[in-house]
């Protein structure tokens, strides 16, 4: 998605393509729209994101609207590089824009800054000493603040600014908008956005934390209707850094991606139907973090080195015990990637025992905290019994690859996959959605359900 899809004013869009930007970075895609709508916001995101910008592009834009009474924005910054580093990143954004930006910090003399406090100025940029001594000799008023930014907030934790951190912020209007960004936001920091912010949207960028740390693979049980939201879900809870996200199909693999992108994730998209050019770019783009998500089909993958992969998501429950391991790592050691997860309809059970005998162990069915379950409850994969295909016969593989409602079971040869139309679900209409909710195996169709994605959704890509 591109800048001038976010909302941001032409101006503002101009200013970014003067700096050479491309695409917005995962933080800009996710935090601009939450800032531009006056939300208060916690970012977890590091220097390097582009976070920056994130934040600078839409209070530009907020700045405008003129008003009479200034400063208007108040950005505090742990280090004087920062603060000046800051400045520097509003006024390149903001060169087709009128404001006036005043950075306060310590380490230089007083008489520069005073003054540009007192011509008067929309955005101050500030160190919290130095700001702390303006305020005392009533050099800096804060009562017309509109927005306060709080940036790096762990490292002016480390610094031991926090007190009066809050302070400034109690001298702020309470009918502020407040941003806050630490790199991690541990439970001293947490209490500080609480004292801080009102209502925060919460944005998690580049970071690797699972639900559950112990837990290397799982299994989402999830109704067919719900699967993209429970995606969604768990993209949100976790912290991913990348991510691979397999589907059966290559129309499956196109719609989960279209339906991501426009939840403003950053992403790539691999299958055979594509260019080499584009698989190129994708594979390129994926790997030095542009994308943060690589949507993926098995025959597409194979040539992907997962090692740096944070995460892999089944979003279709493989075909053959063996894609499993190929997804996962190719090694046969199923996990050596960061953590694996596979979405699972209950109609799939077959299938996950035949997975975890051939892995060798079973794979925890978790529930994801805070997700609204259909009737309240998560639904159960019974791992019981082996999958058994009633069309296995010779005859019947031939017609399931060849049927056109949906795929056929290739009966767990290695390498006997096609992403030939036999294996293409059931599109739109009937086929793939009714399958979900009655019996997928229904004659010679099985791909139906699971390769085709519910719901849309959401975010990211690391900026350099
Ligand atoms: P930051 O995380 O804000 O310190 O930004 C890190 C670097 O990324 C800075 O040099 C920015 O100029 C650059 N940057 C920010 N946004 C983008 C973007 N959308 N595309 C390319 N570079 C960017």
């Amino acid at each position: 998605m591109p800048f001038k899809s976010l909302g941001l004013n032409p101006k503002l869009v101009q200013g970014v393509l003067a700096m050479g930007y491309g695409d917005p970075t995962p933080i800009q895609l996710r935090a601009i729209p939450v800032v531009l709508e006056g939300r208060d916001l916690i970012g977890s995101a590091q220097t390097g994101t582009g976070k920056t910008a994130a934040f600078a592009l839409p209070v530009l834009q907020r700045l405008l609207k003129p008003v009479a009474k200034g400063p208007r924005v108040l950005v505090l910054e742990p280090t004087r590089e920062l603060a000046a580093q800051v400045e520097t990143a509003f006024r390149d954004l903001g060169r087709f824009t009128e404001f006036r930006a005043a950075v306060v910090h310590g380490g230089v003399g007083y008489g520069r800054q005073r003054e540009a406090l007192r011509n008067g100025t929309d955005v101050i940029i500030a160190t919290v000493g130095r700001l702390m001594d303006f305020i005392q000799e009533g050099a800096i008023d804060l009562r017309n603040i509109e927005v306060l930014i709080l940036d790096e907030v762990d490292r002016m934790l480390d610094m031991g600014f926090i007190r009066d951190v809050k302070r400034i912020a109690e001298l702020c209007p309470k009918s502020r908008q407040t941003l806050f960004f630490s790199a991690t936001v541990p439970p001293e920091i947490e209490a500080v956005a609480k004292f801080a912010l009102k209502d925060p949207a919460r944005i998690v960028i580049g970071r690797t934390q699972s639900v559950n740390e112990s837990v290397k693979h799982a299994m989402f049980p999830v109704i067919y209707d719900q699967k993209f939201e429970l995606l969604i879900a768990l993209l949100e809870k976790e912290d991913f850094q990348s991510v691979i996200i397999f589907s059966r199909t290559k129309h499956g693999a196109d719609k989960i991606a279209r339906r991501l992108k426009n939840e403003n994730h950053s992403v790539a998209v691999l299958h055979a139907n594509r260019s080499q050019g584009q698989r190129t770019t994708a594979l390129e783009g994926f790997k030095n973090g542009r994308y943060e998500i690589m949507v993926a089909t098995d025959i597409a993958a194979r040539g992907i080195d997962v090692s740096g992969v944070s995460h892999v998501i089944n979003y279709d429950v493989p075909e053959n015990p063996e894609d499993y391991v190929h997804r996962i790592g190719r090694t046969g050691r199923a996990m050596s990637v960061g953590d694996a997860y596979m979405l699972a309809v209950p109609e799939e059970g077959g299938d996950c025992h035949d997975i975890e005998r051939f892995i060798g162990a079973r794979i925890p069915q978790l529930k994801l905290d805070g997700f609204a379950y259909e009737n309240g409850k998560m639904p159960v994969v019974d791992t019981s019994r082996p999958f058994k295909n009633p069309m296995r016969s010779k005859k019947g593989q031939a017609q399931g690859r060849q049927g056109g409602g949906g795929g056929g079971r290739q009966g767990g040869r290695p390498g006997g996959r096609s992403q030939g139309p036999g294996n293409r679900p059931a599109q739109g209409k009937g086929g793939g959605k009714q399958a979900g909710r009655g019996n997928p195996r229904g004659g010679s169709s099985r791909s139906g359900p699971a390769s085709a994605p519910a719901k849309a959704s959401s975010r990211l890509r690391r900026g350099r």
